[in-house]
């Protein structure tokens, strides 16, 4: 049962034409491919302030994802549509997260891809780890660094809807008293969170993985990097190991919606950010007003 007092919207695209649907209804068929198979592809934004954050870098990183699943190519300014629908008139004052969700469509019935959006507001416990950081456990992915890079069908780099493996990994991390994880290769390299980019602080350079580990390309990381580069910070794509993170003088996981959460344990030893989160908001656009 959804709570009517909380302000919720969902759209969808029915011949590249966007239109908004009662949220308390179903939007999807039971036969949807993304249902059953997970055989499909999202987007997570932020809307703050009553504006959608990152739209054009999350159009482009939906279009990549779609070609590395061999799906038909979103459709950029029907999508644009459909977001602008979905947050005009969503309260200024409450943080919300935008989904975009393009499926494959329905199994054994030839036709378009499942076109969807939903809007929600932020879980207080997200911003709440955006403000006072995350313990995170280190898990392995159970690949080689290398390996996603000669076997596309691993969907390295894409944003499937396959995250159980993902969801998975956070709720073994949550039983064990942790917020949030690392993956780490089998030959010992740090890739990223379940739902996050991995950056860390050394000197005055931040660093982040390479992506030919098969990581996602992380529109936040590629924000903060760009901006921290003209505020005067080098940065770096290099290869790390989990002590290199232990070492550093800050790491944060960053993501869209939770923006940089400090990452205030490393399986269950406890380490500083060297007061750099606040600096690191700023940068994002994230400060607390
Ligand atoms: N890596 C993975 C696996 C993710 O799922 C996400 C976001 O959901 C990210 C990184 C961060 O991407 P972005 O900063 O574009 O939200």
């Amino acid at each position: 049962m959804i709570d009517s007092d909380l302000p919720l919207v969902v759209g969808r695209l029915l011949d590249g034409v966007p239109e908004l649907v009662d949220p308390r209804q179903p939007a999807a068929s039971a036969f949807d491919l993304g249902l059953v198979r997970g055989d499909g592809i999202f987007e997570s934004l932020l809307v703050r302030h009553g504006g959608v954050r990152g739209l054009s870098a999350h159009l482009s990183r939906m279009a990549g994802s779609a070609e590395r699943l061999g799906m038909q190519a979103p459709d950029r300014s029907a999508w644009a549509s459909l977001a602008a629908a979905c947050a005009d008139g969503w309260p200024p004052e409450v943080e919300g997260v935008l989904k975009l969700v393009m499926t494959r469509g329905l199994e054994g019935i030839p036709g378009p891809p499942t076109c969807l959006a939903t809007l929600a507001p932020v879980a207080q416990e997200t911003l709440r780890q955006r403000r006072e950081g995350i313990g995170v456990r280190i898990l392995s992915l159970g690949v080689a660094s290398d390996e996603r890079a000669r076997s596309p069908w691993l969907l390295g780099g894409a944003k499937s809807l396959s995250y159980a493996v993902n969801e998975a990994a956070l709720r073994h991390a949550e039983a064990e008293g942790a917020q949030d994880v690392v993956f780490v290769s089998t030959d010992g390299l740090v890739l990223e969170g379940p739902t996050s980019t991995v950056v860390w602080a050394a000197g005055r350079a931040l660093h982040t993985p390479p992506l030919d580990s098969g990581i996602l390309a992380g529109t936040t990381q590629a924000d903060l990097f760009e901006r921290a580069e003209h505020d005067g910070w080098t940065t770096v794509c290099v290869q790390t190991t989990t002590a290199d993170l232990i070492a550093a003088d800050a790491v944060w996981l960053v993501s869209s919606v939770r923006g940089a959460a400090a990452v205030t344990s490393i399986d269950g030893a406890p380490r500083g950010d060297a007061g750099l989160t606040p600096s690191v908001h700023h940068l994002l656009d994230l400060d607390d007003h």
